[in-house]
């Protein structure tokens, strides 16, 4: 097979002024590459007419597959339908069925589409019209480009619709006409507490089983205070191919300790904590120093949060440590406000006071400054105070355990790095995992 090489084309304004980051690109690459193709250009051009049309012009020189997002709105800057009838000698026609899709949709929200809507339903003539069931713009592609120029595909840019057409519209059709109908499906499971070598030791024996194996891969990605490990399997039967992708999961799993794997794909950390403590009919509070209401905030970031999570205290100060926590002066005058007796303190006052049945707590030292020899920049602590699941009437007795960690790396690091690591321990406990992490 003749190697294929694809450009993708973000248009907007606004990614060129830095104002968004350009995640269609990102995600276009990671599922073209993955069929096998050869991603060689991402390209943003500006909401002008002139831009988008030369963008293409560039990108039909090297490429025989272009895949362009964004600009289908119905905005006065949205200038992409006649750019692409400029770059591929064609004009704009009208689709009544894209029409009649706005209006319904507009009429589900009780009210009459804005004259303004009425340029999404033009499409290129001779495009194939991707009709859009997550928003309203529709999308395009042109299937039989005259000679010279690549196929090419338009879509809208929210990442909520773009994802899901190009999964129902282009993915089977671009791997029929350029990857010899083959598809790949990903799957990015998610470790905490292993390092990157660690996870190479183990995985070693099967990178060599698979070695330049086309249909499967493995790599890894670290970033964001965890590893991820990102599987490909690729084949020409969608049935095949989820087979393929459940066998090799299923044997990365079992080299990697189990506990460390904590989800898959978009599942967060987070969002598996809430989900387990839920199963369990348990509550949770944080008490929180460096990492600010990191933890905290992270839980609310998933909606319906609130019959786990309880609350959470940002006590930065001593003073908010002794007065909103209960943690005593004398301990913080004995150990300092960075300790395993603090950590405790903290952790049982925020147990008490919410009423939940489990509280973390998180006190550490995030930098640049305030670290010394004994107590460096990056080291935390953790509290975990928990009341023991009532078993048949007996009352649940409260248990308190400290952890430290020091990871050395920037402010930012520090307090995301103990966020997660927060979150793991509530996670370990909650389904009954040792709760110091494996040794690596
Ligand atoms: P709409 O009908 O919503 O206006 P559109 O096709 O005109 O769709 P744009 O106006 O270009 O799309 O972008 C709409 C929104 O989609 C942007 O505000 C941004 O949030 C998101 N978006 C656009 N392009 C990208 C991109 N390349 N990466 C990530 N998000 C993007």
């Amino acid at each position: 097979m003749n190697t294929i090489h694809v450009g993708i084309l973000s248009t907007g304004t606004e990614i060129l002024q830095g104002l968004y980051a350009d995640t269609n690109a990102q995600w276009l690459s990671a599922r073209l590459s993955a069929m096998g193709l050869h991603v060689v250009r991402h390209v943003a051009a500006p909401d002008r007419a002139r831009d988008v049309a030369d963008a293409i012009a560039y990108l039909g020189r090297t490429c025989q597959l272009v895949v362009m997002t964004g600009g289908l709105g119905p905005t006065e800057d949205d200038l992409t339908r006649q750019a692409v009838c400029e770059a591929f000698g064609t004009r704009l026609r009208e689709d009544a069925k894209a029409w009649r899709m706005i209006v319904e949709r507009f009429r589900h929200r009780g009210v009459a589409p804005p004259a303004s809507n009425r340029v999404q339903c033009l499409i290129p003539e001779g495009a194939r019209t991707l009709y859009n069931l997550w928003g309203t713009a529709p999308g395009f592609a042109i299937d039989r480009p005259p000679k010279g120029l690549p196929w090419f595909a338009a879509l809208p840019g929210p990442p909520r619709e773009n994802r899901p057409m190009f999964e129902k519209y282009l993915e089977r059709e671009i791997a029929r006409r350029f990857a010899r109908g083959r598809i790949a499906r990903i799957r990015t499971l998610h470790t905490v507490g292993i390092s990157e070598s660690a996870l190479n030791d183990r995985l070693r024996a099967l990178f060599e089983e698979i070695g330049d194996d086309p249909d499967r891969g493995i790599a890894f990605l670290s970033g964001d205070a965890r590893v991820d490990i990102r599987l490909v399997a690729r084949g020409a039967d969608p049935a095949q191919v989820r087979a393929s992708m459940n066998a090799l999961s299923a044997r990365v799993r079992r080299r990697v300790p189990p506990d460390c794997i904590y989800g898959s794909d978009r599942e967060t950390l987070e969002a598996v904590v809430l989900r387990l403590m839920r199963k369990r009919g348990r509550r949770l509070a944080v008490a929180e120093s460096c990492t600010g209401g990191q933890v905290a905030s992270r839980l609310t970031d998933i909606a319906g949060s609130s019959d786990v999570f309880l609350a959470g205290w940002v006590a930065y100060s001593n003073e908010a440590k002794c007065s909103e926590l209960g943690v005593r002066r004398s301990t913080l005058e004995r150990h300092g406000a960075v300790s395993a007796e603090t950590a405790a303190e903290m952790a049982r006052g925020a147990l008490d006071r919410s009423g939940a049945d489990v509280a973390v707590s998180v006190t550490g030292i995030a930098g640049p400054g305030g670290g010394t020899k004994e107590k460096p920049v990056g080291l935390v602590w953790y509290g975990l105070a928990w009341r023991e699941e009532r078993k048949k009437g007996a009352s649940g007795t409260v248990r308190c355990e400290t952890f430290q960690t020091c990871f050395r790396s920037g402010r930012e690091m520090v307090r995301r790095y103990a966020s997660h690591r927060a979150l793991d321990l509530v996670r370990r406990l909650a389904i009954g995992l040792p709760l110091e992490l494996p040794k690596s």
